[in-house]
């Protein structure tokens, strides 16, 4: 059957099929596995070329941070394997996920792996393909937006912005096994970068303290997104200083994902009403550019020092 044409009346896909020509590209054969990103939660943040393979799936193998409004959009005869993982508490190992892919797909099934964001930004996606590839299993590879794109652009902050951070920088917060929280510190301490840290929640303690300790100034505004782009999206900002504190008050849990810059506050301090949507009728500018030179030079000389 073909669910591409089937599913024409979904309000998401009919726009695609008229308009779009190259759909030759992602199409999903038997034996085969689509190794697809879907974005941090809002279905309409999906690729063309994710929706695509969606329709065509036989069996999805999903995570824990694959939203139930995209899993709505797998097709009704669509199998579904849940593999999720926590913090530390692997519903099923990483073993074990990389051997069903390869048995679904000798099996003769067209094969969707969904994957919350991109599954090359922290996603073990390079690990699955890699395994794969190592058992003649082909696949297709299809990004999605990471969650410090997709989060951030929700809550109203740019990642870069001319003359306050000329970079950004995503790292995880994750211990390694030794249980050390070992990152390039004072490669993240120049005011001028954004540092965005994935799965850091639970060691937001160290990496307060780690910065500073590393000459970030205490008083750098910072900002915690949890669940972003989806309904229950909450952000909440404060400094390097407090961030910690925050946790602790609202009792903020993952998926959490924490921003540290000037960027922060470049747009709103404010909550958005409507994730996605900024308000002209609520605007107030809060801070012209930085003094792009200056704080340029501090930077310099900040990794002159190091
Ligand atoms: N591959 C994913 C990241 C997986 S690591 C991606 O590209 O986005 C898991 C971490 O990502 C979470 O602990 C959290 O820090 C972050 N994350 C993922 N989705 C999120 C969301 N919707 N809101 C906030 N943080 C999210």
């Amino acid at each position: 059957m073909n669910t591409l044409q089937t599913n024409q009346s979904n309000s998401l896909t009919s726009m695609d099929n008229k308009k779009i020509s190259a759909r030759g590209k992602s199409v999903l054969n038997s034996g085969e596995v689509a190794l697809v990103g879907s974005g941090p939660g809002d279905a309409e943040l999906l690729t063309i070329r994710a929706m695509r393979f969606i329709e065509q799936a036989e069996i999805a193998i999903y995570d824990r941070l694959v939203s139930e409004e995209i899993l709505a959009l797998l097709p009704e005869n669509c199998e579904r394997f849940y593999v999720g993982k926590e913090q530390a508490k692997h519903c099923v190992p990483q073993d074990r996920i990389n051997e069903i892919l390869v048995e679904e797909a000798r099996a003769g099934k067209k094969v969707l792996r969904l994957k919350g964001g991109d599954p090359f930004i922290f996603g073990r996606g390079g690990e699955e393909a890699e395994y794969m590839l190592e058992q003649g299993v082909s696949c297709h590879i299809c990004p999605g937006i990471t969650a410090a794109s997709g989060c951030t652009t929700y809550a109203g902050i740019p990642l870069t912005h001319r003359g306050v951070a000329q970079g950004c920088t995503f790292i995880t917060g994750h211990v390694q096994n030794n249980g050390l929280l070992n990152l390039p510190w004072q490669s993240l301490c120049c005011p001028t970068q954004t540092v965005v840290f994935y799965m850091g929640i639970n060691t937001l303690p160290i990496i307060a303290e780690k910065l500073v300790e590393n000459g970030r100034d205490i008083n750098t505004p910072a900002a915690l997104i949890r669940k972003g782009t989806q309904p229950e999206q909450k952000t909440y900002r404060g400094t390097i200083g407090n961030l910690a504190e925050l946790v602790k008050k609202h009792n903020i849990t993952p998926p959490t994902l924490i921003i540290i810059g000037d960027v922060v506050n470049q747009l709103t301090t404010e909550q958005l009403a409507t994730p996605g949507f900024l308000d002209a009728n609520n605007y107030t500018a809060q801070k012209t550019s930085q003094e792009t030179d200056q704080e340029t030079k501090s930077c310099e000389q900040q990794v002159k020092t190091a």
